[in-house]
């Protein structure tokens, strides 16, 4: 009954460990501010909980639009920005069409292309190189392959690269495939790519509230690209698949971004500065610069897979161990947590490497 391409993929799943400080999602530290919590909930009890949802989320859809300097009919919103991955997958790929994504990068691509039927290309990204995005070995593969679609993440998980716009508006320009930008991390630095919607049909931006926006537990994202191509991928989208509290979370989120989570994105950066000068300045460990909200470490003393074991054991912090990643053996992803985290973890590393 289930599809050969589905069995023969390993699961997407994440162990769970007891801890004190929690480090290895790359979610907001500060939370999603109380006084905001109390709007959204009185604008949730307010609401007619039997009727279906809005249907085409035209008030967030205005806002995210007003907010990213686009057009409302340029933006999707999904149930986290892995729905809009899907989505957008689904639209495009056919069993026996080919992917291509430059690694180590974020595993649901792959593993959602698979499930469509996809063969995937990895283009492996050197850290020799500073994980630098090989635009022109991309364009290479997506041509050589007749590529459907290329994912690109940036800033990219795990390593924290962001990619230049100019590196991304070639594989653009160059690639008949569609172009899909996860930029899930771009608040913490990274360029714009809207432009780039001006010059290309074929490039969708993927963004998320999951992140700097501390609503990782209620599961909002939203894709921008020209209306023509935005009108096709939503016929692939579940109906409601946003429910309202998720809407008017995001809907208060946005009405208070200047003065209530910018503070939080630019405290998260100096922190992000401050724990990369602390982790630089430790012998064992190779720390790499990033703009994002996580550091990717390489031990050059311990093994990763121990060191991460006595983190959560010994010391209650839990991180990511991303040593199966192409390319990244020996090597660990660590989340920017509050001063006191990061404090903590600067001291269990000091002790551990
Ligand atoms: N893209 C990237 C690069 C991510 O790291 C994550 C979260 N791990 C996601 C997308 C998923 O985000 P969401 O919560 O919006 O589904």
């Amino acid at each position: 009954m289930v599809k050969p391409e589905v069995r023969a993929l390993a699961a997407y799943t994440l162990r769970q460990y007891e801890y004190r400080y929690k480090l290895n999602q790359n979610e907001n530290p500060f939370g999603y501010p109380e006084e905001l919590k109390a709007k959204v909930l009185e604008r949730v009890a307010r609401a007619d909980w039997a009727r279906y949802p809005s249907f085409d989320l035209a008030e967030l859809r205005a806002k995210l639009a007003e907010h990213a300097g686009v057009s409302p009919e340029m933006v999707l919103v999904g149930n986290g920005s892995n729905e809009l991955i899907y989505v957008t997958l689904a639209a495009t790929l056919s069993r026996g069409d080919h992917v291509i994504v430059p690694v180590p990068t974020f595993t649901l691509y792959a593993l959602l292309s698979r499930v469509m039927g996809a063969t995937v290309h990895d283009v492996l990204m050197d850290p020799a190189d500073a994980f630098a995005l090989p635009a022109g070995r991309v364009v290479e593969a997506a041509r050589r392959t007749g590529a459907k679609v290329v994912v690109l993440c940036s800033p990219n998980n795990p390593t924290g690269t962001p990619y230049p716009a100019e590196a991304v508006r070639r594989v653009a320009a160059e690639s008949d495939a569609l172009v899909l930008v996860d930029e899930a991390y771009r608040e913490f630095g990274g360029q714009d790519f809207v432009p780039l919607l001006d010059e290309f049909d074929n490039v969708v931006l993927l963004r998320t509230f999951s992140k700097a926006m501390a609503m990782g537990g209620l599961r909002v994202g939203y894709a921008i690209m020209r209306p023509e191509l935005a009108r096709e991928i939503h016929k692939a989208k579940l109906p409601y698949a946003l429910n309202l509290f998720s809407e008017a979370a995001a809907l208060v989120a946005l009405e208070h971004f200047e003065s209530h989570f910018l503070p939080l994105i630019e405290a998260i950066v100096a922190e992000r500065e401050r724990l990369f000068r602390a982790l630089q300045a430790l012998p064992g460990l190779h720390v790499y610069p990033s703009s994002a909200n996580f550091l990717l470490v390489r031990l050059e003393g311990r093994p990763a897979r121990e060191v991460f074991g006595a983190l959560v054991h010994e010391h209650g912090i839990l991180v990511r161990d991303v040593g199966g990643y192409p390319g990244l053996a020996e090597h660990l992803r660590i989340s920017v947590g509050t001063r006191e985290e990061n404090d903590a973890l600067i001291r269990a590393l000091r002790a551990l490497v």
